[in-house]
């Protein structure tokens, strides 16, 4: 019995068959599968799937790339979301530099720049940002992130008024996230999804009392580093799923990933640390059980 922690059922992808995805799911033991919100508008359709199917449960929130499509005040629609019984965590949010307006740029100019620097003034002068276009490129990405910042923040905000906890999204911004996280330590805990980091990383977050969850990463050829990771962090301080359609792991990478290969994203984990299937399952479930609200 397996929990797919991290689903986004609501996508396109899965209009046509969700039925099929849903039993297959059932039938590779994945009992319960957790639809993610990266809107207000994806937030609702989350809840309707919620109330559709038994087995499935919402986290409604907004995602740090949407920050300059979202509506000036988000949380009013979120708070009286988060009233629905079926709704077990806000998110996902957080923050996301991978794309910013000057990597685009950079990007667009064949010049590499490590998102961690871009913005800086040294960097605009490497890349010779000297038209006016560029320093706008530049402004604009301290605007973008500002915004996602005053998101995450917001969200956070509505997290501890509720007492539910916070699935975060991080992307190329680890220090500011960690940065953004630190006064909420001990008034909420938060999973940080899709976990690519050190393992001196996952430490640092679960020292905090939050948690980590992978994806079909830990199958990949290149994806040896986080198995390492998945194989070394406490049994009861992770999760697991599939961040499907995203992500699929192998022997299904490329193809639309879907909720039923979190059993093979647990799979990859027990024989990496030796144990047996069932062992992750039993932990991650318990795990899970206690993070997200699955009643009230
Ligand atoms: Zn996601």
């Amino acid at each position: 019995m397996l929990i797919e922690t991290h689903a986004h059922l609501d996508y396109p992808d899965f209009a046509s068959d969700l039925d099929d995805v849903i039993r297959r799911a059932t039938e590779a033991g994945v009992t319960r599968i957790i639809t993610i919100g990266t809107s207000v508008e994806s937030s609702r359709r989350a809840i309707g799937l919620a109330e559709k199917y038994p087995n499935i449960y919402a986290v409604i929130g907004v995602h740090p790339t949407y920050a300059s499509e979202a509506e000036e005040d988000v949380i009013t629609p979120l708070r009286e979301l988060a009233k629905h019984p079926r709704v077990v965590a806000l998110g996902e949010t957080g923050l996301d530099y991978h794309e910013l307006p000057s990597i685009a740029l950079a990007k667009k100019r064949g010049t590499h720049v490590f998102p961690h620097q871009a913005l800086t003034q040294a960097v605009a002068k490497a890349l010779q940002y000297s038209t006016e276009e560029d320093i706008e490129v530049v402004i604009h990405d301290g605007a973008y992130k500002s915004k996602q910042a005053s998101l995450f923040e917001q969200q956070l905000d509505l997290a501890v008024e509720l007492g539910l906890n916070v699935v975060i999204h991080q992307r190329d911004a680890w220090d500011d996230t960690l940065k953004i996280m630190k006064p909420y330590t001990d008034k909420l805990r938060g999973v940080f999804h899709c976990f690519g980091g050190t393992l001196e990383q996952a430490n640092e977050v679960l020292d905090l009392d939050h948690l980590v969850s992978f994806t079909g990463i830990v199958t990949f050829k290149n994806g040896a580093a986080v198995r390492d990771v998945a194989a070394q962090v406490p049994l009861w301080k992770f999760m697991v799923e599939t961040d499907c359609p995203y992500l699929a792991p192998v022997p299904f990478r490329g193809k639309r990933c879907e909720p039923a290969h979190t059993r093979i994203v647990a799979e990859t984990i027990a024989a990496a640390r030796g144990i047996s299937l069932e062992d992750v399952a039993e932990a991650t479930t318990e795990t899970a059980e206690k993070f997200f609200r699955f009643h009230r």
